[in-house]
């Protein structure tokens, strides 16, 4: 037995280094990446109703000489802890907005959805860059949605709230992200201003497994629908998944089984081939 919790403690203390030396390289790296500009925006489409793409997600990734194309799972969350997200997002943000302006220039109109951390919404600066890109990109419109999740709301609600409305005044949406997760509340949705939540994929996950899934889903479509917000369900793989989202009154849809997050000239050629 003592043998064993010995061996235990070895691990933990070897995952502890793994992980303290994972910290410091991204924190020399990712600082880098940035200036480099090694990180790319990848984009996956969004399905309407009716089949039509007017929107996709912008979702980041970084081209690292050492390791490849590394997804944000690997380092958005140090980014958040270490602060870098601040000029990460306003990175992301004025990236989506140059491509935004090139695709017009192809004749190619989309809105683009931005993920936003919590830690981006504890002062201005966010939407203060956003407006001030707009300028500068010399659009009169704001092609912009912001994705954010709850967790946005708990550490500094009034402030969250307040961000919130002035994106809509600007005329970009607001969606909540991974909605059914966490601390999210149907009651919760009557009094935070946004448009439209995008149901977790752990949803679509069990639709076909697990039919409390599928009860699930329909009663938030249906509290939904009566606060006039829109549902958008994420993750969708299968025809079966797509079947159920679509007979089930939810309104917009994303993933592989459409398209896979892609970078910008690729969805432009996926564009001119999807039948809408
Ligand atoms: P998210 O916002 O919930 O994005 C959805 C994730 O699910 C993306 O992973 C996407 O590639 C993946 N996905 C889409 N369709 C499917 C599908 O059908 N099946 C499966 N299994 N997965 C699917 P990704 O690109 O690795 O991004 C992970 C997370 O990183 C995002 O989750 C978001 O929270 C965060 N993130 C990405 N880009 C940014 C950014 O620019 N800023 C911030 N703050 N966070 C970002
Ligand atoms: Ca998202
Ligand atoms: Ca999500
Ligand atoms: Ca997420």
């Amino acid at each position: 037995a003592k043998e064993n919790g010995r061996g235990k403690f070895c691990v933990f203390a070897n995952e502890m280094n793994q992980r303290v030396f994972e910290y410091l390289w991204l924190d020399t790296n990712l600082r880098k990446a940035l200036e480099l500009e090694q990180l790319v925006v990848y984009y996956q489409p969004k399905l309407d109703r009716d089949g039509e793409v007017r929107s996709a997600e912008a979702l980041v990734r970084w081209n690292s000489p050492e390791r490849g194309l590394v997804p944000p799972g690997d380092f958005i969350s140090y980014a958040e802890e270490s602060g870098l997200i601040v000029p990460l997002g306003r990175w992301v943000m004025l990236n989506v907005l140059q491509q935004i302006v090139q695709w017009r220039n192809e004749g190619i109109y989309l809105r683009v959805a931005v993920n936003v951390s919590a830690k981006q919404l504890l002062n201005q600066s966010i939407y203060t860059d956003l407006k001030q890109a707009l300028n500068e990109a010399g659009l009169t419109d704001c092609p912009i949605d912001i994705e954010l999740t709850e967790s946005c709301l708990i550490e500094n609600e009034a402030g969250a709230l307040t961000l919130m409305k002035q994106f809509q005044e600007l005329g970009a949406q607001v969606h909540l992200d991974d909605f059914g997760t966490g601390y999210s509340s149907l009651s919760q949705l009557a009094r935070v201003p946004i448009d439209a939540i995008k149901l977790d994929q752990s949803f679509v996950r069990n639709i076909n497994k697990q039919p409390v899934a599928q009860s699930l889903v329909r009663a938030i479509v249906a509290v939904a629908k009566t606060l006039d917000l829109q549902v958008i369900a994420e993750g969708i793989e299968t025809k079966a998944e797509e079947k159920f989202v679509m007979t089930n009154g939810v309104d917009g849809r994303q993933g592989y089984y459409y398209a896979k997050p892609m970078p910008a000239e690729q969805l432009g050629h996926w564009l001119a081939k999807h039948p809408a």
